[in-house]
């Protein structure tokens, strides 16, 4: 049998209508594969579970097919970071504070998936809560980089980007609050989307940063991407923040002309910021391609870009420290009665549910929350990410487009940021604007370095253009990418 396991869901897709691969074949092959890895001497330990009645569900989906049925993504398997509900599943956001619960409801993304025909084949590693940048902080250890196994695959959404690039998955959902599924995707070479704030329901998306968060999606191609992206948007009466604009098609929507005449700015605050030189010339590269393709680049000064990482460490943690209030003990998973009434069960059950990186979160939280400082941290970065979303807004009127470096490194070390929680929140240094400002972004895969470390571009544009994206992304493709 061919393998298929790298497959674009678009090729799965066809392969399925010509029958030449069945889903189950296919759901098959991804389980082995991660037997295979499990192994191992360094285990990639994308999945936290690979669910066994997965083969089950394709053998229904062909059977479907068999029958006559037709849908968009009929038999297509794919991964689920493990902060995304799917009913009757257990949910742990990697942290011992959830354990044992299980997830009485689907996420609005999941149902919409699954009656597209899709199949959950199972629940990927992440950093506890999705606070991190190199799926290191997890109660199942870290995940590994395929491309080298000691070095992180990049977080939050590490394992779902893992599952992908391994071959373990057709495509997987991951969530954004500042990078979370960008940088991942950067370093494992693969499409990375964080979608417009609103574009797709976070109904069943466990809260880290209500303002800033969203799914998004791990995909081999643009086009797979465009395809998941047309199933799963849309306005969801369960989440009020979800937004009543157009889905974009199924297809991936050619660019009228190609890449000629995009206006592309290229701001300088993201380099001379430790840029390695590979990734430097990855993305001189890319610009090239803009230019000889007719693009209009310019290198422009944007000095807010700077300031989004102080913003970013300010209003997430805030949100985080309310939204994670609800883990309490009472409601959900663990609990650890001290044995001397509530106020110990509370704090005797945080304490132990949740590990060093989401207390320091909970703690600056409250702290730019308190009252003496609220003016001078929260209510300042409010203000200022007001300034941005104004800025922004002006130069998106100027330009189609805001290209950068995903990261100003490949894959890092697996430990080398781990003690030092300022240089793993640097590795955002790039992607958290989008997030604070609600635009969509999309990382592309840019080649790699010597040693073979995937490096990754990013494309930015203003609300709801993911088309534009997306269909930049394949045209650059085109250009040779
Ligand atoms: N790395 C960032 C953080 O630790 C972003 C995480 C995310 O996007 N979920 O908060």
């Amino acid at each position: 049998m061919m393998d298929a396991t790298k497959l674009p869901v678009v090729e799965i897709l066809s392969l399925i209508d010509d029958g030449k691969l069945s889903s189950e074949e296919l759901v098959k092959a991804y389980r082995a594969a991660l037997e295979g890895d499990r192994a191992s001497a360094k285990p990639l330990n994308a999945y936290v579970e690979f669910f066994d009645d997965a083969g089950d569900l394709a053998r229904a989906a062909d059977a479907r097919r068999k029958a006559g049925e037709r849908l968009p993504l009929l038999g297509v398997p794919f991964a689920v970071k493990d902060n995304i509900s799917i009913a009757g599943r257990a949910l742990t956001c990697a942290s011992d504070i959830l354990e044992g619960y299980t997830s009485p409801y689907s996420a609005t993304v999941i149902e919409r998936l699954v009656a597209a025909g899709a199949i959950p084949v199972g629940r990927t590693n992440m950093d506890e809560f999705a606070m991190g940048s190199s799926c290191e902080y997890s109660r199942y250890g870290a995940t590994r980089n395929p491309f080298d196994r000691d070095r992180t695959p990049g977080g939050s959404s590490g394992g779902s980007a893992v599952a992908v690039a391994a071959g373990m998955a057709a495509f997987s959902l991951g969530s954004e609050t500042g990078g979370s599924v960008r940088l991942p995707a950067s370093f494992c070479g693969l499409y990375g989307l964080k979608p417009s704030y609103g574009r797709l329901s976070r109904y069943g998306l466990v809260a880290f940063g209500s303002s800033l968060d969203q799914i998004g999606i791990c995909a081999r191609t643009a086009g797979d991407a465009a395809l998941i992206l047309s199933v799963a948007a849309g306005r969801d009466d369960h989440d009020e923040t979800s937004a009543d604009a157009p889905v974009p098609g199924a297809r991936l929507e050619a660019l009228p002309r190609g890449l000629a005449g995009l206006r592309v700015a290229v701001p300088g605050e993201f380099s001379g910021i430790g840029t390695d030189p590979e990734v430097a010339s990855a993305f001189e590269r890319v610009i090239s391609l803009f230019e000889k393709a007719g693009a209009a680049v310019e290198r422009i000064s944007f000095p807010l870009l700077k300031s989004c990482i102080a913003l970013y460490y300010i209003i997430a943690p805030a949100e985080a420290s309310s939204n994670l209030a609800r883990f309490d003990g009472i409601r959900y998973g663990a609990r650890v009665d001290g044995g001397k009434g509530l106020f110990s069960l509370y704090s005797v059950t945080r304490d132990r549910g949740f590990g060093p990186e989401v207390k320091r979160r909970i703690v600056v939280g409250n702290f730019v929350l308190s009252s003496g400082y609220v003016d001078a941290y929260y209510k300042k970065a409010l203000a200022v990410r007001t300034l941005l979303v104004r800025e922004l807004t002006g130069l998106f009127g100027r330009f189609d487009l805001l290209l950068s470096p995903t990261s100003p490194t490949p894959a890092f070390r697996i430990g080398e940021k781990v003690d030092d929680p300022v240089a793993m929140y640097l590795s955002d240094l790039c992607t958290t604007f989008a997030n604070l400002a609600g635009v969509p972004a999309l990382s592309i895969p840019a080649g790699a370095t010597k040693s073979g470390l995937p490096i990754g571009v990013q494309i930015a544009g203003k609300l709801f253009s993911e088309p534009l994206l997306l269909g930049t992304a394949a045209a650059l493709r085109g250009e040779g990418l």
